[in-house]
């Protein structure tokens, strides 16, 4: 049976605990959630307040969530398509869209230099890649639309790219660079957890399960072995409101698995030509998500679903033959003893791929939706977020809140129906970049 493991954890080495809360705590500011967007959320408070208390709490350990299991791009430029595309009708919304993930990068680049986080940062973008070339219609246009939102995009095919990527799998690629980067994400969302000044105390393995308004107008947050009274709640908790009884008819839940392979051998390196690191998304949602690391491993992500429950590890060890088998498309030689670690994780999605930000009562605020840009969307919203719940406002808060419109999702089981048969649809779409 498959063991749910995340290797960026692994590597990131042991982590010291937090202690569990016990009793009643006392706090100023409240954050639920030690993800990226409530870590970043911790620090702004810290700076913007130095006085004041601050707790944040996780239901598991801090900073080993879907912050620390995922592929580790960090994007500005998203992949342009239909009618986002220049001189179309939405290119608007996708300029805006880039102008916020230009800044939410920048917010990464800020925190990894201001905080000294070692994270293997690496700012030479990425590729956009298909195997099926019909998959990159409009190539030209989408190069065009990118470095029109000062991007560096450059498009490769045949051979060139088949020396730059170590296979022959790929077809066609947009290398976006100017913005897009990649990262270590264990090692980035440790680095934010530990280097919390000391007026942030932190609780781990506490889970909220309520939040009931007190006389006087302070939250009281409830878990199994105690209590925290505060002034102001941020909920950073991704897809997970409802655990908090918070109703919400806008984020969903999707999970996703991804494997890591050991280190390749200095001869299979040398065979797959020796290339420099690179990350390799899909143009459809369901395709696959690969990257070389700085150590010469293979990453592959190339599931994702819609589930309220965990998977089972019978069930993790299918999605790990998936795995094995995307990876022996483009590396024919691996075997599934490649594959060290194999594990999921939760990200929130919305139905329109706008976040939920809003303050939802006096005291109150949540962010979740990252919609799979949550490395630098999730470290922005933090930052932002503390900066609306101090009152704070500038441009960039407003452009956020102007496009927060994540779509109301219908009741279940319409809804559960509806999101399982269009994630087959969008396999079924995806099969050739699996
Ligand atoms: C396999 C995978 C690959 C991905 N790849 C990428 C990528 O390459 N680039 C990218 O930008 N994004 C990617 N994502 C998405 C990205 O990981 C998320 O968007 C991001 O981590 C969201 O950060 P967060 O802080 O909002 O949430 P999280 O990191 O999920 O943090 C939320 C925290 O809240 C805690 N919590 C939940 N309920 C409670 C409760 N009741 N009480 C207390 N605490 C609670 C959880 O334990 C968790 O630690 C990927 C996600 C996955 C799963």
């Amino acid at each position: 049976m498959t063991e749910n493991r995340c290797g960026w954890i692994v590597q990131a080495g042991e982590a010291a605990a937090y202690p569990g809360l016990r009793g009643v705590e006392q706090a100023d500011w409240l954050i639920i959630g030690g993800g990226f967007t409530g870590l970043s959320a911790a620090h702004s408070l810290a700076r913007m307040h130095p006085q004041a208390r601050i707790v944040l709490v996780d239901r598991q350990r801090a900073a080993q969530g879907a912050s620390a299991r995922n592929s580790g791009f960090a994007v500005a430029h998203e992949n342009p398509v239909g009618d986002e595309l220049l001189g179309r009708s939405l290119n608007a919304d996708y300029r805006q869209g880039s102008a916020i993930g230009q800044a939410a990068n920048e917010e990464v680049r800020l925190r990894i230099n201001e905080l000294g986080i070692d994270c293997d940062w690496r700012d030479e973008g990425y590729f956009f890649a298909v195997h099926d070339p019909d998959k990159l219609e409009d190539a030209e246009l989408r190069v065009q639309t990118l470095r029109a939102v000062g991007a560096d995009a450059q498009l490769l095919q045949g051979p060139a790219l088949a020396s730059r990527l170590g296979t022959d799998f790929y077809q066609a690629a947009i290398h976006c660079r100017g913005g897009n980067a990649l990262l270590q994400p264990a090692r980035y969302a440790r680095g934010l957890l530990d280097t919390l000044p000391g007026s942030v105390t932190v609780f781990e393995q506490t889970g909220i399960t309520a939040l009931a308004r007190m006389k006087g107008g302070k939250i009281r947050a409830v878990a199994a072995n105690g209590s925290i009274e505060a002034a102001q709640v941020l909920v950073c908790v991704g897809p997970f409101m409802p655990r908090l009884g918070l109703q919400d008819r806008a984020v969903f839940p999707l999970e996703l698995s991804a494997s890591l392979t050991r280190p390749l051998t200095d001869a299979e390196y040398r065979q797959i030509g020796s290339p420099e690191p690179w990350g390799v998304l899909s143009t459809r949602p369901a395709g696959a998500t690969l990257r070389l690391t700085n150590d010469r491993r293979l990453l592959i992500r190339n599931t994702v679903e819609y589930r309220r429950r965990d998977l089972t590890a019978s069930a993790l060890d299918v999605r790990r033959q998936t795995h094995v088998r995307g990876l022996q498309r483009r590396f024919p030689w691996i075997t599934a003893d490649h594959l060290q670690f194999t594990w999921t994780g939760h990200l929130s999605a919305t139905r329109s791929g706008e976040p939920r930000f809003a303050r939802i009562e006096p005291g109150i605020h949540v962010v979740a939706g990252c919609n799979g840009s949550g490395v630098a969307r999730g470290t922005l919203w933090g930052r932002l977020l503390a900066e609306m719940a101090s009152g704070s406002q500038s441009p960039l808060l407003s452009s956020v809140l102007r496009q927060a419109q994540p779509g109301w999702l219908p009741p279940s089981p319409f809804f559960d129906i509806g999101a399982s048969l269009r994630l087959r649809y969008e396999a079924c779409r995806a099969q050739s970049e699996s």
